[in-house]
């Protein structure tokens, strides 16, 4: 039921009536005008201001409608909703831009019955929209105050609300009006706004009010929450950032550390100056982006500044010129070496295809042999004759992958591996790189260090060589590696990688040359000695070979120029009268103190069970002393003398081919029976294994059984078969050389190694007699002083065994 006279309503009189006449309808966008409500509006569309104007001129009563959606610019009837507000034109303002002011006054809720089109605006027929309240006085009291505290509520989440609208709220005691003034002021979207227009049911529209306003107060909760907890991170970098910077200035005022923020722009600038790869410059560049966030003190910055430091120190770019003339290479080589003429050849044919193809496509050479023979020096060379730089890593001793490749970065102090920090020490990326000792690598549960060798040394692969601290590929492909060996104890899958050169060492003519015009030069050289002021025979530098030194290379006779020149230079500067040092094979001792070697040890006696082997260490060639002896006992195989498992059992074969020909070399055939024999190899600190001191082995057994003496300026090496056979040896350059040191004049060596004398020097073959051999009955017969007679009858025919049976076993 209708309910116009509602109490506390300040609605004029004059509306309360409908319409004789139609109204003129004022169609609004985006807003809702309540009954009550006092608003101006702008208005600029012609069919509004006509629709203003006409009511002006009647009794300035309009209809306010809004429209279903604001886009639209020339309402059609469909297009505006069906219940508005009546309103009162309180005042009228023409702006100069041609758009109008008015302030209405909302009076009553209206439904259109009709719309009629009237020149250029609409007018409608409306009749007033009941208003209805079903609530009892007690419930409308409690409904009108909660929805008052709601909305207090509200308003204090909402800043964009005057609080003084609260006041104005509680002087409000009529249900309607409160409930319009509130929707007018909450923030909802139009089609609510429009639906609380059209309740007519107060009691209705207060309970869908508290919905709403319940709802927004919720939104705005959350919003508070959210936009809360972004404040608080903000204000923790914030305060950070503050305090980093505060420190700063006060380490700046302490004046330590002037330098902070200048420090890192030079790192920037280094950066960009580095050339580095684009991956390697993305990466410093964000490392660097850290840093500056972070306190220049705290542990952290230092493990980023490092890491950029030793970005920056790698060479990404700069090299050095590579010389190319191969004749100036050739005359550096030369220059600096004596002899090698064949290494020196491989090296230069290295080099010239080197230059030819441009990359490094090649295998990499590895130089072998004993130490002390040029390896590393010749290394140098090379070096000093393409124009490279040169850097050498040791691998002796190196097991752990990481040494090569570096530790991550998530160890604390880890560093890059060792090819990177050699890199970084010598500044160029185009060095020559010499891997030291290859064969003294090892391996273990740490992984395989030649792994990560492989990959370096790849031309496949190493031009995106993978650090594990760096984290970025480095290309190594410029670097010309070269690697050196004592042994070919290479693991397979890195020698097949390699070219291999060979230098066995060198003879006491070799010697003597690179003692004369290398050596002492350099050392008198470097010990500031003018040449007029020392003299140094040829026979003195032979002497020094011979009794100071017993080596394949030539390390020691440098220690022992050095020596030389030592004392000279400190008898010079005691005795100011001495103009000059004469050093003489009989004076020599006075220098170099009594001789350390004899030479010629074997040239003495021929002596029973005891023969000369050769042997092949990592040092170069040696001679092997093997001795056998008899005595009484049970047939035991006595070995002495640290030998190697292999050694050990080329003895046992060695026993059983004395035994298999015992008749044959007058041998009790029952000797094992009786006595044990005791087989000893002497100077237990030589590394003593291989197979090739058979022969030996067996030769000694002989003479000891038939005590016949074998001769002792006979030296010999080769395998032994079952049968009796000889088998070819290794390293037969470096044996000869040793036989030729230890004043050996005859060497026997199996017959297939006879194709190696062709790389014997041509002086040591003058001076030794080789017997190339097939049977161990041809060495005998070469060793012994004379061959053992063989008997049918083993008793009688070997005497000097029988008697010593007879002498030594019989008391038992
Ligand atoms: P390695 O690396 O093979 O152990 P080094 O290269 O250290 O040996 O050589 C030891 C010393 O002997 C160096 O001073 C080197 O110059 C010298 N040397 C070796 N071979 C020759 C040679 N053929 N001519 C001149 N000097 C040599």
């Amino acid at each position: 039921m209708a309910n116009p006279d509602m109490p506390g309503s300040a609605t004029p009189t004059r509306v309360k009536s409908e319409p004789q006449q139609p109204t003129p309808v004022l169609s609004l966008r985006d807003v809702v005008v309540y009954p009550h409500m006092v608003i101006p509006l702008f208005v600029g569309r012609d069919r509004s201001i006509l629709a203003l104007d006409q009511s002006m001129n009647v009794d300035k009563r309009i209809v306010l409608v809004t429209q279903r959606s604001a886009d639209i610019d020339e309402p059609t009837e469909q297009d505006l909703f069906e219940v508005g507000t009546l309103a009162t034109v309180l005042q009228l303002l023409k702006l100069p831009d041609g758009t109008t002011k008015v302030l209405v006054e909302g009076g009553e809720r209206v439904k259109i019955q009709k719309f009629q089109d009237k020149n250029g605006y609409f007018e409608a027929w409306w009749e007033l929209l009941s208003v209805e309240d079903n609530y009892t006085e007690r419930e409308l009291e409690v409904a009108m105050r909660s929805l008052v505290s709601l909305f207090e509520q509200y308003v204090k989440l909402n800043r964009k609300i005057p609080p003084e609208l609260l006041t104005t709220l509680a002087g409000i005691d009529d249900a309607s009006r409160l409930a319009d003034t509130v929707a007018a002021h909450l923030a909802i979207r139009l089609e609510a706004k429009q639906a609380l227009l059209e309740m007519g049911n107060v009691a209705e529209r207060m309970e869908k009010l508290m919905g709403l306003v319940e709802g927004e107060i919720e939104v705005l909760q959350l919003e508070r929450r959210v936009r809360g907890r972004v404040k608080t991170q903000m204000e923790k970098s914030q305060r950070e950032y503050y305090l980093n910077e505060q420190m700063k200035a006060i380490q700046k005022e302490l004046g330590d550390m002037d330098d902070v923020p200048n420090e890192l722009d030079d790192l920037s600038r280094r950066v960009e100056k580095a050339g580095m790869s684009k991956e390697a410059k993305k990466k410093v560049t964000s490392e660097l982006n850290k840093l500056k966030m972070m306190s220049p003190m705290s542990a952290e910055a230092t493990v980023v500044r490092n890491y950029v430091d030793w970005m920056l120190n790698v060479p990404w770019k700069k090299r050095s010129r590579i010389r190319k003339s191969l004749a100036e290479a050739a005359a550096i080589l030369e220059a600096d070496h004596y002899g090698l003429e064949k290494v020196k050849e491989r090296i230069l044919e290295y080099l010239a295809v080197q230059q030819r193809v441009k990359t490094m496509k090649g295998p990499i050479l590895c130089l072998v042999g004993p130490p002390g023979v040029g390896k590393t020096s010749l290394g140098r060379s090379i070096a000093r004759a393409t124009g490279r730089k040169f850097v050498r890593m040791s691998l002796g001793g190196v097991r752990d992958e990481a040494e090569i490749r570096g530790h991550r970065r998530t160890y604390i102090g880890s560093m890059p591996g060792r090819v990177l920090q050699n890199m970084a020490k010598i500044g160029t990326r185009n060095p020559l790189f010499m891997l030291d000792e290859l064969d003294k690598m090892s391996m273990d549960f740490r992984g395989d260090p030649s792994s990560a060798l492989l990959e370096v040394l790849d031309p496949e692969q190493n031009h995106a060589f993978n650090d594990h601290y760096l984290e970025v590929d480095f290309d190594l492909s410029d670097v010309m590696f070269v690697a050196t060996a004592n042994t070919l104890n290479i693991p397979p899958a890195l020698l097949d990688r390699m070219e291999v050169i060979r230098i066995p060492g060198y003879t006491e003519n070799e010697k003597l040359h690179i003692a004369r015009n290398y050596l002492l030069p350099k050392q008198m050289e470097q010990h500031g000695l003018r040449e007029d002021e020392l003299q140094v025979s040829d026979q003195v530098l032979v002497d020094i070979v011979r009794y100071y030194t017993r080596e394949s290379g030539v390390r020691n006779m440098e220690r022992e120029a050095a020596k030389i020149c030592r004392k000279a230079v400190k008898r010079l500067s005691l005795d100011k009268k001495l103009s000059k040092i004469t050093v003489t094979a009989r004076n020599l001792e006075s220098f170099l103190g009594v001789r350390q070697y004899r030479y010629g040890i074997a040239d003495e006696n021929n002596e029973v069970g005891q023969v000369t082997g050769l042997a092949w260490t990592q040092a170069g060639g040696e001679l092997l002393q093997i001795e056998a002896l008899l005595v009484p006992g049970k047939g035991k195989l006595i070995q002495t003398g640290q030998l190697g498992d292999v050694m050990k059992e080329s003895i046992q074969a060695a026993m059983t081919v004395v035994r298999s020909r015992a008749k044959q070399l007058g041998i009790n055939p029952d000797f094992y029976h009786k006595f044990d024999s005791h087989i000893h190899v002497p100077e237990g600190a030589t590394p003593k294994d291989g197979p090739s001191a058979g022969v030996g082995m067996c030769t000694a057994l002989v003479s000891a059984l038939t005590k016949i003496p074998v001769r002792a300026t006979v030296a010999m090496t080769g395998e032994i078969t079952l049968r009796g056979k000889v088998l070819p040896i290794g390293g037969l350059k470096e044996k000869l050389l040793a036989a030729h040191r230890g004043g050996i004049t005859e060497v026997i060596i199996p017959a297939e190694n006879e194709k190696d004398l062709a790389e014997i020097p041509r002086n040591i073959l003058r001076k030794l007699e080789i017997h190339p051999v097939s049977e161990i009955d041809e060495v005998l017969e070469f060793a012994l002083v004379e061959m053992p007679q063989p008997v049918d009858d083993a008793d009688k025919a070997n005497a000097p065994l029988t008697d010593v049976i007879e002498k030594e076993v019989r008391p038992h």
